[in-house]
């Protein structure tokens, strides 16, 4: 008997535990040439599994023939060399981006997404890797996959890490290597921060992975307080923040957290972010036809950011199911862009990189869970339109905050 996938997402489904044994990718070299030297072991064994880590083919503890079987057993015994289970590759775009699905110890299921962009005129060719910080996502915008799916949990240093070996081991079969890593992936990493620090300095420390810090972007929906905290850290790497509406009414629907920390409290802490670490800010907006399009949300933006140290990117919307949105038309979002360049703001139209960055992350993993009932779908819809209309009259929404964002 096959089962529907709409009863399938209905069922509890029994997960098995987490792995209790950390990721070595999550463990700071001191503490591994620790563990050896409490062991008796020479230092230069953390070395060589540090060598097979960052830089070899090796997928697991038992394939480190460099090491006596005894100690293989070992590592294995306390570690997880790997703390992805199993993943599976699609290609989109004529192989020009490959998405990964990777399962965790639990079952729970992430995305990253990478994709190839070849070399063109004065510019050499890039491989950006767009990773999750978390299993699902607790803001909740209802334009985004990975906010219908809900929360599942943070991801550990070790899961983030191991997205990112995982496509640098892929990239070195063909000679190639990760040029770039954005988190733009599930979840909200400033809700995950102290993993993901851990992760940003494993890419960046040229004894691991050895990533220049300025190849390594953090995607943000405007959480205050971590922004503040990058801030006082200095430039580690470039911060993007998911604006999608300078209006608190519209932006309350659109990123349920502005409830919490309005748009100026976002912006003003984007601000202080550029002022002290001399980075330019990015600024995401999803381009919601009849949503966020128009002129009036277009002057908006100008009167939030002129002046600013910032850069606008316009992404089409990616549809996704459950919402009756739509991407704006090409000509509503280049008037909108010919706005704020007018007033003297950088701006660039993602053209069809929509459909590739974060905007396809946590499609795999919602079609995973099959679609919801058709009366949860109608419901959602109802409600999002509910919403975004009263916001587009002005009003601030009532809802709550959605809960786990934390203080
Ligand atoms: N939670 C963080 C990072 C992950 S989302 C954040 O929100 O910034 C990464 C980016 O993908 C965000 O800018 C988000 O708004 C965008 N995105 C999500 N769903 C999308 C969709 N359907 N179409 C276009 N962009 C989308
Ligand atoms: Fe979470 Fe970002 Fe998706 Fe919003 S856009 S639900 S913050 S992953």
């Amino acid at each position: 008997m096959t089962l529907d996938p709409r009863a399938m997402r209905a069922l509890p489904v029994a997960r098995p535990a987490r792995d209790p044994r950390p990721g070595l990718s999550g463990i700071e070299p001191s503490q591994l040439e620790a563990w050896f030297a409490a062991r008796g072991e020479p230092v230069y064994r953390a070395q060589q599994v540090e060598d097979a880590l960052w830089r070899g083919t090796a997928g697991s503890a038992d394939e480190l023939l460099t090491l006596p079987a005894g100690l293989r057993a070992a590592i294995d015994e306390a570690f997880r060399f790997d703390s992805l289970t199993s993943t599976e590759l699609s290609q989109a775009n004529g192989g020009l981006t490959e998405k990964a699905l990777h399962q965790l110890s639990d079952g729970a299921l992430v995305e990253s997404v990478l994709m190839h962009y070849p070399a063109a005129p004065g510019r050499r060719e890039r491989h950006t890797l767009c990773i999750s910080s978390q299993a699902g996502c607790a803001v909740g915008c209802p334009f985004c996959a990975t906010g219908e799916l809900g929360f599942t949990r943070d991801l550990e240093t070790a899961e983030i890490v191991d997205q990112v070996r995982h496509a640098a081991r892929r990239l070195a079969l063909d000679g190639r290597r990760l040029t770039n890593v954005v988190f733009m992936g599930m979840g909200e990493p400033l809700l995950n921060l102290d993993a993901v620090l851990g992760a940003v300095q494993a890419l960046a420390d040229p004894r691991r992975f050895g990533l220049g810090a300025r190849h390594v972007t953090v995607s943000t929906s405007g959480v205050v307080p971590g922004i503040r905290r990058l801030t006082a850290l200095g430039p580690q790497f470039t911060l993007a923040v998911s604006l999608h509406a300078a209006r608190d009414a519209l932006r309350d629907v659109l990123v349920p957290i502005n409830r919490r920390w309005p748009v100026a409290e976002v912006v003003d802490a984007a601000r202080g972010h550029a002022a002290a670490t001399g980075r330019r800010i990015s600024y995401e907006v999803t381009m919601i036809g009849g949503i966020n399009d128009t002129d009036a949300d277009a002057d908006a933006l100008v009167a939030l950011l002129r002046g600013d140290h910032a850069h606008v990117n316009l992404i089409p919307m990616n549809p996704v199911a459950h919402t009756p949105w739509q991407a704006s038309p090409m000509p509503v979002i280049e008037r909108f862009a010919r706005r704020l360049r007018e007033a003297g703001i950088s701006t660039t139209i993602r053209r069809n990189r929509g459909q590739e960055i974060g905007a396809a992350c946590g499609q795999l993993a919602a079609e995973r869970a099959g679609e919801p009932p058709a009366p949860t779908v109608a419901r959602r819809r109802e409600r999002i339109v509910r919403e975004s209309a009263a916001a587009l009259r002005g009003e601030r929404s009532h809802e709550p905050t959605p809960t786990e964002v934390g203080e």
